[in-house]
């Protein structure tokens, strides 16, 4: 299954969900202030409207879309819910309940976000270069490879949330193909992402780019706004996300994400091969994609693991991959038929 949609968005012909929502007025909705419980029931009113709007697909483009947004926008309201969530974080499923307005969560954030850098990446995928990557810091896993760690525990800069849509726009005249939220991780800032996408004025696709530990709370609230899902499948059972990245319930949380996100946006999925994870991951993660999501999603599988961070304290991670471990993933990739980026 190719980024169809993605594809449609980058030649115009399409519009970015972002740009939708920022355009459907709630301003009926809401004469007075609302509680959490309320903000959310006017949020699934309101979404049935954008559901029916998005699934018109035989439209190339929404032309009834105003060229003003409203002041209270559908993604207004999104913003405001993320508000009220922060008081009681449940952004990803660690679900520490702090309030993030007073202290920092399990992910070490706040309210406020901070990133590391932006530019064109001409690393990703064929079909996503030159991608717009925006680094936050901070994670909701603890990796002990993580491969970023620079950045993930580096407070560079603190977001400006003007001035970053302004450099998506700026990037966009320079050839961007996408925006890509990443880190670390974009989950513990969806509520400044989105404040971000507010004064986005280019019609770019998003890209979250994510651990997909995400709380079903939150994905109510981001997935309008998403339009491919670059989404890590790291294991294959609960056991080695457990060792390596302190994350519980780790299977059961990403595979109901990966289908939610498949019914919701569209869909790449990539899983970095470890070594002596074969078995117990890659072949699991295989065979759950090709027998359980849509036939021909795309799946990127990598094999440029090296040990790095606290890598060295587990033997069995602290190696390269050898060349018999390649061929064995890429065997199975096969028998699986998988279609590989
Ligand atoms: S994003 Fe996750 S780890 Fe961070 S504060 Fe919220 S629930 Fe906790």
């Amino acid at each position: 299954m190719s980024l169809e949609r993605y594809e449609q968005i980058n030649s115009g012909r399409r519009t970015a969900k972002f740009q939708i929502v920022k355009r459907i007025d709630v301003s009926s909705y809401l004469e007075s202030d609302l509680s959490l419980k309320e903000l959310l029931k006017v949020h699934s009113e309101v979404k049935r409207e954008f559901k029916e709007l998005i699934d018109s697909i035989d439209m190339p483009k929404i032309p009834e879309m105003p060229e003003k947004t409203p002041q209270r926008s559908f993604l207004w309201l999104k913003i405001k819910i993320l508000e009220e969530m922060l008081k009681e974080c449940n952004f990803c499923e660690k679900r520490c309940g702090v309030n993030r307005y007073e202290k920092l969560g399990y992910c070490k954030c706040g309210v406020k976000s901070y990133y590391t850098s932006e530019f064109l990446h001409m690393g990703e995928e064929p079909e996503l270069i030159p991608s717009h990557t925006i680094f936050f810091n901070r994670c909701t896993f603890r990796c002990v490879f993580c491969q970023n760690f620079d950045i993930v525990y580096s407070d560079n800069y603190p977001v400006d949330e003007i001035e970053l849509a302004r450099s998506i726009d700026r990037r966009y005249r320079q050839g961007s193909r996408n925006v890509n939220f990443v880190g670390g991780n974009p989950d513990q800032h969806a509520h400044t992402i989105l404040r971000i996408l507010q004064h986005v004025e280019s019609n770019i696709a998003v890209v979250w780019n994510s651990n997909m530990y995400h709380s079903e709370e939150l994905a109510e609230i981001i997935e309008d706004v998403v339009d491919v899902w670059l989404g890590d499948f790291k294991y294959g059972n609960d056991r080695c996300a457990l060792k390596y990245s302190k994350a519980k319930n780790y299977w059961r949380v990403v595979t109901r994400n990966f289908r939610r996100a498949e019914n919701n946006g569209e869909l790449l999925i990539r899983h970095l091969v470890m070594p002596e994870h074969i078995e117990c991951c890659t072949k699991r993660i295989v065979g759950w994609v090709a027998e359980e999501l849509k036939p021909g999603t795309r799946f990127n599988l990598m094999f440029q693991y090296y040990p790095t961070f606290r890598a060295y304290e587990y033997p069995e991670i602290s190696r390269r991959l050898n060349r018999e471990e390649i061929q064995r993933a890429l065997d199975i990739a096969k028998r699986y038929r998988l279609n590989l980026v």
